[in-house]
């Protein structure tokens, strides 16, 4: 295949599921469009319809599932169950490390908007452990475990408690590009965690034996069976298929009702202040993610800036300079600390994943670094249509 950045937005082809069309633009930006001519009033009739098939008329029940993290969007998905009047049971799977401000958003979550009842799932803290390292290691991604555990806890409790209705945020691949038949979808189901959901083709099985993991330390990670999720008939939906999603907006109504930015700095690795607040590692899943495809989180916040009509191509362009791809040395420190393993050892597994057809080595097949330690770019200005050999899976 060919590099090629996006002629709207400033996502690279090397993005897995992403494609483009022949005047260069992927598909994400062609959703973004799409969103403009989907008929939203239609869609929240819908929602209507949905909300009154599964509301527990008698109230002994909750009438359903909001999966959260006490970040922005969970506390919108919150906002809007209880602006269509539900009332919700709010799911949380236990992050890794909590920060004090995740912290405080959690508090607000269960008490913004009239308070929720809500269930936080403290799973094993050495299974989840080993599963990280192990993930971080196997597929360069050291929230493995918690991809897995945010989408299989919730539906587990929907199963256990009798509560068919799941309210997901997002659709990412509507948001983010992605196959035309999961961008129109409104469901979250087993086939979509298995394509979509962050696995990177490790299954939960892969990790029996891992480290002393037992078959029945992973119970929480297993999606219930078809035959469970009938009985009660488990329904999850993206809201973002009945609401047009605008991270922004949605943020100012979230912030009106108690949920707290970074007000020092941004993000480490972003130029924002708003998202991924309750756990510092997470920057190095999206560093990982850099290395193995050439564009980190400040390139997907870019991306949904330039498709929003908040900035034009340039200014993004300049904001992914700036900060995308930078080695987060705060989280890493952090990540040395927790794993107790070395900065050698660290920087073996971040090498092992780094496309070399992505960035500059030297004559001998060295990663070439800058005076900050941040690898160099093979095509680093962003214009349009650069044309080179890059292999898309030299990284996995
Ligand atoms: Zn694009």
């Amino acid at each position: 295949m060919t590099f090629q950045y996006c002629n709207k937005c400033v996502m690279p082809n090397t993005k897995p599921d992403l494609s483009f069309d022949k005047e260069g633009v992927c598909d994400a930006c062609r959703s973004a469009e799409l969103k403009d001519t989907i008929d939203w009033n239609a869609r929240q009739k819908e929602f209507e319809e949905l909300v009154e098939k599964f509301r527990n008329k008698e109230g002994s029940n909750y009438d359903c599932i909001v999966p959260v993290s006490g970040g922005k969007d969970s506390h919108y998905q919150v906002y809007m169950a209880k602006k269509y009047g539900l009332n919700p049971l709010l799911v949380c799977f236990e992050t890794n490390k909590l920060t004090p401000l995740g912290r405080k958003n959690m508090d607000n979550i269960k008490s913004a908007f009239g308070g929720s009842d809500m269930i936080v799932f403290e799973r094993n803290p050495h299974v989840y452990k080993k599963m990280c390292f192990e993930g971080f290691k196997r597929v360069g991604d050291d929230f493995w475990p918690n991809h897995l555990g945010i989408f299989t806890v919730p539906v587990r409790l929907a199963v256990k408690l009798k509560i068919p209705l799941i309210i997901w945020g997002e659709n990412s691949q509507l948001e983010y590009g992605g196959p035309k038949a999961a961008r129109m979808t409104n469901v979250l189901n087993r086939r979509w965690l298995e394509e979509f959901g962050g696995l990177l083709g490790n299954r939960v099985e892969d990790m029996v034996n891992i480290n002393g993991i037992r078959k029945e330390d992973l119970i929480s990670y297993t999606y219930p069976s078809d035959e469970e999720l009938k009985k009660v008939g488990i329904t999850g939906v993206f809201l973002g298929y009945y609401f047009k999603w605008d991270a922004r907006r949605q943020l100012e109504i979230v912030k009106r009702h108690g949920f707290k930015v970074k007000e020092d700095s941004p993000v480490e690795g972003t130029y924002v202040n708003y998202e991924n607040l309750d756990d510092n590692l997470v920057a190095i899943h999206d560093y990982l993610k850099y290395v193995k495809f050439g564009f980190g989180r400040t390139t997907d916040l870019v991306c949904l800036d330039i498709r929003n009509n908040r900035i034009s191509r340039a200014e993004g362009v300049e904001l992914a300079k700036k900060y995308d791809g930078k080695v987060p040395n705060k989280a890493k420190r952090e990540f040395l600390e927790f794993y107790g393993i070395s900065e050698e050892e660290f920087n073996g597994v971040i090498d092992s994943f780094t496309n070399k057809a992505i960035f500059l080595i030297d004559e001998n097949g060295n990663l070439l670094r800058d005076q900050d330690g941040n690898l160099v770019k093979r095509y680093p200005d962003y214009g349009f249509g650069i044309k080179s050999s890059v292999s898309k899976v030299a990284a996995s």
